[in-house]
């Protein structure tokens, strides 16, 4: 089974996002958000079916574990409960899309994050995402405020209730940023890769590991910045008396596969060891064009790992194995699903 531990919906139907202007409209208006509009599943399998249950098929994978638009997410948009609502909405939309195509997509919550507002506050959506929608994680905003860094970092005491939840489900979290709303960052050419990089050391330089020694993080984008400059990392944990860096970091945080060329790839598999390394695509996502080099879609990144020089063991930990052991409930999610 070839398994994409990164996809959102992207093309989710229009009315869902005309409701999320709207509402958003209201709250800053002070009046109370117009009624959910009703989207049928002809509506959704019609969003689906052309086009990443399509891409699916075209390129030879089999699951996406699947969540809600992350530039979408808006956490810095409205307060609190309009971002409650947005979840609620969002989360079960894409419930809606594992129940109609069971064996294709399985289910990855967005939080209700808002900036400054405690973490606690996601809880309750957390819970309802794992035990009635059957989702296998969660994606973690390190940076609710959208580009402004307002809240405290990963490491700190504020996050612990998620951290003792993602324990407690046995859920990963995948640390996502959404939107920039600073003109100096890009939305997806540097604040994506910013919130990975800066995730990754911010995890590094505290003792969550220590605390939570069973959770689990995935840095997406093939990690930002941070395998290109592993060796930057080992120094400023070695200067820092951290330990040494893979066996602080590597029994808690993986690497996805969204790097959209070759060399990428193949300095993420010469950096990172095979075992933490999850094949993913973001599909359909941030880059949609064609590679004039290779003639092929960029986000086409199954290819990239047919290429690289690994045994088939090896190839199937990152296409598989690793994600059925990352996303603990996962195999029985699967199992579920299937005798759906
Ligand atoms: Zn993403």
């Amino acid at each position: 089974m070839i398994i994409d531990c990164h996809g959102h919906y992207t093309t989710s139907p229009k009315q869902h996002e005309a409701w999320r202007t709207e509402q958003v409209e209201a709250q800053k208006a002070a009046k109370a958000a117009p009624p959910r509009p009703s989207i049928s599943d002809d509506e959704i399998r019609e969003t689906i079916v052309g086009g990443q249950l399509k891409l699916q098929r075209e390129r030879g994978t089999d699951l996406t574990i699947f969540s809600p638009r992350a530039a979408g997410m808006g956490h810095h948009l409205g307060d609190a409960s309009t971002s409650e609502a947005w979840a609620a909405a969002c989360n079960e939309l894409i419930h809606r899309v594992c129940s109609l195509f069971p064996k294709n997509f399985i289910g990855v919550a967005m939080l209700p994050q808002s900036a400054k507002v405690s973490p606690k506050n996601c809880l309750a959506e957390l819970d309802r995402c794992v035990n009635e929608y059957g989702m296998v994680g969660i994606n973690l905003n390190p940076d609710p405020s959208g580009g402004h860094w307002q809240d405290p970092p990963l490491g700190d005491r504020y996050w612990y209730p998620v951290y003792e939840k993602m324990v407690e489900y046995d859920i990963p979290a995948m640390i996502h940023v959404s939107a920039s709303c600073t003109p100096t960052h890009h939305t997806t050419g540097s604040h994506y890769l910013n919130g990975d990089t800066a995730g990754f050391n911010q995890l590094m330089v505290s003792s969550v590991f220590k605390d939570f020694t069973a959770i689990k993080f995935i840095i997406p984008h093939g990690g930002g910045g941070v395998p290109y400059h592993w060796g930057r990392y080992r120094g400023l944990a070695q200067d820092a008396k951290l330990g040494v860096l893979s066996e602080i970091m590597l029994k808690n945080v993986f690497f996805d596969t969204c790097v959209y060329h070759l060399p990428g790839q193949e300095l993420l598999a010469k950096v990172i060891p095979v075992d933490n390394i999850l094949f993913a695509s973001e599909m359909i996502g941030a880059v949609r064009g064609i590679d004039p080099e290779t003639g092929h879609h960029y986000d086409d990144t199954k290819r990239y790992i047919d290429a690289l020089p690994l045994s088939a063991a090896d190839k199937a930990k990152i296409f598989e194995g690793n994600a059925r052991r990352v996303y603990g409930r996962l195999s029985a999610q699967i199992e579920k699903q299937t005798r759906a």
